[in-house]
């Protein structure tokens, strides 16, 4: 089957073939791939920064943004029957499996072990078909199909979210995303479906289409100096908005860093003791977080969100990964063409 990855012989992005898949086993569903979309960690993929094929193998497919549809159910996959939407999950337990895979919060995995699809050690879903256990995808109303390619990014989000809401008292009230791509935009949307007043942070000037996005959705923009906030979302990964994610905290407040890397700097360790402020990072998502996303998402304003998407065919892959970041929010290949 065609497939679309990183050669990591010859150290390319570039279609792949490979095996056409096999009947789905128990508990096993097999997918057909209708659409996948591209975030930050595929463009490192795509530059070698990040990855691992599988085990033997020479080449990963990537892609862990998908959107898919039910092809055939195996023996015992009671749960989905074909022509279902889904979204999978990305991550997959470690083996043996540590407490957390254990009790079903991969998310939490502390051995370090897990596979990622499209990432770390598995297949990923830019292909043609997958095969997955039907307790690893979150089902989608077909009314939400066109925007199903937001949850995963969306999963991330809630995730955050409802730690940060969980850690916070008490109750918050404003909220500050740092980052105005989908990430950053997601958060914000859900923070205020939440009950909070929010603010966006981003370096982009006034005008630009991401600013613009954020002014769309009601969200004040700020490109100068944020307001202080109860909960800090950092989505912008890089150091200076981890930093200034910490520094934008209210007293009481919590910090959710999703993206910026390692870095050496002033970290005001006495004003968080102070303040009683904490500070947290977040990777990946749980089932019942995929399960919020996709309820939240059918109350996002659709219309807003159908126009932060712009979709392509599955030979602009190249393109899109190695390009330079064009000005669309959320690149999406049609994989099954
Ligand atoms: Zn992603
Ligand atoms: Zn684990």
């Amino acid at each position: 089957m065609w497939a679309f990855g990183l050669d990591f012989e010859s150290r390319t992005a570039r279609e792949l073939t490979l095996p056409d898949p096999r009947p789905p086993g128990w508990g096993e569903v097999l997918l057909r791939v209708e659409e996948a979309g591209v975030c930050g960690t595929d463009r490192e993929l795509a530059a070698f920064r990040l990855g691992r094929p599988p085990e033997g193998e020479l080449a990963l497919a990537i892609g862990h943004e998908a959107v898919c549809r039910v092809l055939e159910t195996g023996p015992g996959a009671t749960r989905f029957a074909p022509g279902d939407w889904v979204v999978p999950s990305v991550r997959r337990t470690c083996s043996p499996a540590c407490a957390s895979c254990s009790r079903g919060r991969r998310d939490l995995c502390v051995s370090g072990g897990y596979l990622e699809r499209g990432i770390f050690g598995l297949h990923g879903y830019c292909a043609e078909f997958a095969i997955d256990r039907e307790s690893d995808l979150t089902p989608i109303p077909a009314g939400l199909a066109d925007l199903a390619v937001l949850v995963e990014p969306l999963s991330i989000v809630e995730k955050a979210i409802a730690s940060a809401l969980r850690i916070h008292e008490p109750e918050a009230e404003t909220g500050l995303v740092i980052g105005a791509g989908p990430v950053g935009l997601l958060a914000a949307m859900t923070l205020r479906l939440r009950g909070l007043r929010v603010a966006v942070h981003s370096l982009e000037p006034r005008g630009h289409p991401r600013a613009r996005a954020v002014e769309q959705c009601g969200i004040e923009y700020h490109s100068a100096r944020p307001p202080l906030a109860d909960i800090v979302i950092e989505a912008a990964g890089t150091v200076q908005a981890g930093l200034l994610a910490i520094r934008s905290m209210r007293p009481l407040g919590v910090c959710a860093i999703l993206g910026a890397p390692n870095a050496s700097g002033p970290v005001p360790f006495m004003d968080l003791i102070v303040a009683n402020q904490t500070v947290f990072g977040s990777v990946n998502a749980s089932p019942a977080d995929f399960e919020r996303a996709v309820a939240d998402l059918a109350l996002f304003p659709s219309a807003l969100l159908s126009g932060w998407i712009h979709r392509t065919g599955r030979n602009a892959l190249s393109f899109t990964l190695l390009g330079e970041a064009g000005r669309y929010l959320k690149v999406v290949h049609r994989i099954g063409e």
